[in-house]
């Protein structure tokens, strides 16, 4: 499994069934696709190169995207 998918489960758990307007689990999963979207063609480019260097295959700009939204989006409900 990849990182931002585990940090996606850890802090949002698995993504609702079906998409509900103003459910912060459904906004920040379909972030998280659009930011894979969005990355997709650039990332699978950066990954080759990542796999041919033996470097970690995360785009940073995703990761950055990702924690970035973790920090702003977060529950309230953190135990
Ligand atoms: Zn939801």
């Amino acid at each position: 499994m990849n990182p931002i998918k585990r940090a996606m489960l850890e802090y949002w758990g698995e993504r609702c069934e079906d998409y509900e307007e103003g459910c912060v689990v459904c906004d920040a999963w379909r972030e998280y696709d659009n930011l894979v979207m969005d990355n997709k063609i650039a990332n699978n480019l950066f990954l080759q190169e990542m796999v041919l260097r033996n470097a970690p295959p995360l785009d940073p700009a995703i990761r950055t995207a990702i924690n970035k939204l973790i920090v702003e989006r977060k529950p309230n409900d953190d135990n």
